[in-house]
């Protein structure tokens, strides 16, 4: 009996002793799957022989696990969205802590600053220069100021000359734990091009009113003499009013360019309508128009154009691109030996069309204004020289609604080429 007692104890001790063994395994592997944030640890649900204690208590942990998991995935995944979305933004995005040193910069920022990579845990007076920006930066982190304002902004080792225009949106950041505010954010924006839309508007009306304005004045003044009878004989009052009639055709072309600018930057389907056409024709019916000026300036021309070549245009844009050309070189140069050569040579898949002439050319300072609107080289030159300036405004932007780029070299009193490259139909139809 004793034996048999001394046995039940030992088989019970035993057991006791497995049981607390597993035990101990059991806790061991809960807690290192806890710990490492691993299901596959408890055996994917599994459960390993265990008290029903246990086992509840694994099968709450794998549960829990398995939440934690979905929402850790959750949450990675929206990370993931938001830094997608973030570095995609054409915006800078700059975050800084209240020591000021920087936390997160975006793709765009890393831009426009220059930097290689983001400059994280860097103060921002080691990477940012501008005081305006610093100073917002700083009154947000220790005063919690918002701040939005303007500033102009030169990447640093960009060869542009003209700076960025960049509206700036600076704000403390409040913790959402915390609710107190330990970071703050800029965001920077390049306004650059409607900065200079605006002024260039600006800049049309201005232009536009002041050459309209004078050949006004001009008309208001002789029909006022007119008005008071101030001009009695006849052969004065034909002058006046052929004077008037000049002036008001004057009008009259400045508002027909505007309008066929207009036309052009409206980019509408029906403004070119492409045909296929003669060029050597073409150009000489340009220059016969042109014969006056031509033998008032007792000037030659050359057509360097094959009989049998054609290009592909719109005929009311080609014809007041060739007759500004051919009309400008006519104009700028005074009476001589001036001689204009008009060109076209076909090349693989474009067309180059050029109007050379040998007179006095054109300043390299100012050859990358005169497409614009209203520029002229010398705007006092006399009035019988006196055109608009926009006549190679609309050149520039036919040829472009055509597919193709002008150009201009001039080596003054040498050489003035315009060269025009235009796709070739092929090219044309597969652009379109
Ligand atoms: P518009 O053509 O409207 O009557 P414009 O001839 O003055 O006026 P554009 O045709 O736009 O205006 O030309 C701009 C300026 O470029 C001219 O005023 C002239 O100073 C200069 N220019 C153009 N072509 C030549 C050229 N071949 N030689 C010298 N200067 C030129
Ligand atoms: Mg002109």
């Amino acid at each position: 009996m004793t034996y048999f007692l001394i046995a039940l104890a030992s088989i019970l001790a035993v057991l006791l002793f497995l049981q607390q063994k597993r035990t101990a395994s059991n806790i061991r592997r809960l807690s290192e799957a806890m710990r490492k944030h691993d299901r596959q640890l408890l055996g994917g649900g599994r459960f390993h022989r265990s008290t029903d204690a246990f086992r509840t208590l694994e099968r709450e942990i794998f549960e829990q696990l398995f939440e934690s998991e979905s929402l850790e995935q959750k949450i990675s995944r929206r990370e993931d969205l938001i830094t997608t979305v973030v570095e995609g933004l054409s915006d800078a995005i700059l975050v800084f802590d209240w020591e000021m040193k920087i936390r997160f910069t975006n793709r765009s920022a890393c831009k426009l600053f220059n930097w290689n990579s983001p400059p994280l845990d860097r103060h921002v007076k080691e990477c940012i220069r501008d005081p305006k920006l610093l100073e917002a930066f700083e009154n947000a982190v220790t005063h919690h100021q918002q701040a939005t304002f303007e500033i102009t902004h030169q990447i640093p080792g960009s060869e542009s000359i003209t700076p960025l225009t960049l509206e700036v949106d600076v704000a403390p950041l409040t913790s959402t734990e915390s609710h107190s505010v330990t970071r703050a954010r800029a965001v920077l924006h390049d306004i650059t091009e409607s900065r200079t839309l605006d002024q260039v508007r600006r800049d049309f009306v201005a232009n536009a009113s002041h050459e309209l304005r004078t050949p006004l004045t001009i008309i208001n003044g002789y029909l006022e003499n007119l008005e008071e009878s101030r001009i009695s004989d006849r052969d004065s009052s034909i002058r006046f009013i052929s004077v008037m009639h000049k002036h008001g055709k004057r009008i009259a072309r400045i508002i027909e360019d505007m309008l066929t600018i207009s036309k052009l930057e409206s980019r509408t389907q029906e403004a070119i309508q492409c045909t296929s056409f003669n060029f050597l024709h073409f150009a000489q019916e340009v220059i016969d128009r042109l014969k006056p000026m031509f033998d008032e300036k007792k000037a030659t021309y050359t057509l360097d154009i094959k009989p049998e070549a054609s290009i592909n245009g719109d005929t009311f844009y080609w014809d007041q691109i060739l007759f500004n050309l051919i009309e400008n070189a006519l104009k700028e140069n005074d009476a001589g030996a001036l001689s204009i050569t008009v060109g076209l040579e076909h090349r693989e898949t474009t067309d180059i069309i050029t109007v050379t002439d040998d007179g006095v050319g054109i300043p390299a300072t100012a050859q990358e204004f005169i497409f614009k609107r209203f520029y002229r080289v010398d705007q006092n030159r006399g009035s019988e020289k006196k055109g608009t300036g926009l006549g190679l405004s609309i050149v520039k932007r036919a040829v472009e609604a055509h597919g193709g780029e002008i150009d201009v070299q001039s080596t003054p009193g040498v050489e003035t080429t315009f060269a025009i490259t235009l796709p070739r139909q092929k090219e044309l139809a597969r652009q379109s």
